[in-house]
C-alpha cells in the first residue's frame, strides 16, 4: 500500500439524502469522513439498508453528495466536467452479474468500454489480451457471458472494469449471488489485483469471513461509520457487531466462547490457524 501523497478517495463530511415525494427524505449516508489510499484493500460491512450501496455510488460519482464533498484523485464528484474521469478511476462491479453484462462474447464485453473511449483497434486488442490473461479468462474469450458460471461472469465484469485501467474497483456485494467456489475465485482475483497492481479494492460484503481477508474493515450502520480498523481490531473486540445487525466471524465467536468459559484463549483471534494454535497451547499446558 502506498500512502504517500493525497488519498485516492476522500469523503469530507459527505452525506446523501434521497428525496422522494411520498416517503419524504431518506438520509442514507450521513456526514461521512473517510480516506481510501491507493492500493488499499478495504472491506465495508453493514446490515441491509445501512447505506453501503449509497456510499459505493458516491465513490464514482454515480451519486453526488447532497452535503459535504467527495474527492477522487483530486477531483470533486460535484464537478460535471470530472465525472467521466472519476468513473474511469473508480470502477464498479454490482451484485447481479446478469444485469451488467451486455455483450454476446466475453471479448466484446471487455472491448465495450474501450470502444466508448475511442481507443484505437490495435491498442484495444492488446488491452483485451492482457486483461483476459490476467484474470484467467483467456479460454472463455469467445463464449457467451450468460452461459458462464456466476463466478466467471463476475470476473468478466471485473475484466471489463480493469481494461479501463482504474485505480480502484468497488465491489458492491458482488459475491452475494455466487456459489462458494465462485466467491473464492472472485476474492482471489481481487486480492491478486490489489497486491500485484496496487489497485485499491473496496469490497462491500455481508460475509464476515470475506471481510477478514481485507487489510482494513469499515463497519457502517445507519449511514455512518461506527468502526474502522484492522480486521482483528474490528472483529476482535472493537465493537458490538450484533448491535449493528452483524455476525461475529465463526472463528472469533469460538475464541470468545472459550475465553468466556475461562480458557486462556485470546478473544480477538480472527484467523483459523491462530485459533488452532491457541487451542493446542491449552492442551500442552494441561
Ligand atoms: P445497503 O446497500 O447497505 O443495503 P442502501 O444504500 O441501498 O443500503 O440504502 C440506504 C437507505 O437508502 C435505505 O433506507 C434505502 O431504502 C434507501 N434508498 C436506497 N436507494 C434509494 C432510492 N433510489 N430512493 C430512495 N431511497 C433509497
Ligand atoms: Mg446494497
Amino acid at each position: 500500500m502506498n500512502t504517500a501523497g493525497p488519498p485516492l478517495i476522500e469523503f469530507r463530511g459527505a452525506s446523501y439524502t434521497y428525496r422522494r415525494g411520498e416517503e419524504g427524505e431518506i438520509p442514507a449516508v450521513r456526514g461521512v469522513d473517510l480516506r481510501i489510499e491507493r492500493g488499499e484493500f478495504i472491506a465495508v460491512v453493514g446490515s441491509n439498508g445501512s447505506g453501503k450501496s449509497t456510499l459505493a455510488k458516491m465513490m464514482n460519482a454515480l451519486l453526488v453528495p447532497t452535503e459535504g464533498e467527495v474527492i477522487v484523485d483530486g477531483k470533486s464528484a460535484a464537478d460535471d466536467d470530472k465525472v467521466w474521469d472519476i468513473r474511469r478511476t473508480v470502477g464498479m462491479v454490482f451484485q447481479n452479474p446478469d444485469n451488467q453484462l451486455v455483450s454476446t462474447t466475453v471479448e466484446e464485453e471487455v472491448a465495450f468500454g474501450l470502444e466508448n473511449l475511442g481507443v484505437p483497434t490495435e491498442e484495444m486488442h492488446e488491452a483485451i489480451d492482457r486483461v483476459l490473461a490476467e484474470i484467467g479468462l483467456g479460454e472463455v474469450r469467445h463464449r457467451e457471458p450468460h452461459n458462464l458460471s456466476g463466478g466467471q461472469k463476475q470476473r468478466v465484469a471485473i475484466a471489463a472494469v480493469l481494461a479501463m485501467q482504474p485505480e480502484c474497483i468497488v465491489m458492491d456485494e458482488a459475491t452475494s449471488m455466487l456459489d462458494p467456489r465462485g466467491r473464492i475465485d472472485v476474492m482471489d482475483t481481487v486480492k491478486h489485483l490489489c497486491r500485484e497492481h496496487n489497485l485499491a479494492v473496496v469490497f462491500i460484503t455481508h460475509f464476515m469471513e470475506e471481510a477478514l481477508e481485507a487489510d482494513r474493515v469499515v463497519v457502517f450502520s445507519e449511514g455512518t461509520i461506527v468502526a474502522d480498523g484492522t480486521s482483528s481490531s474490528v472483529f476482535g473486540d472493537g465493537i458490538d457487531l450484533n448491535a449493528v445487525g452483524l455476525d461475529v466471524p465463526v472463528v472469533t465467536a469460538l475464541a470468545r466462547g472459550l475465553n468466556e468459559r475461562g480458557y486462556a484463549v485470546d478473544r480477538t483471534i480472527t484467523g483459523l490457524d491462530d485459533l488452532v494454535e491457541a487451542v493446542c497451547q491449552l492442551r500442552s499446558k494441561t
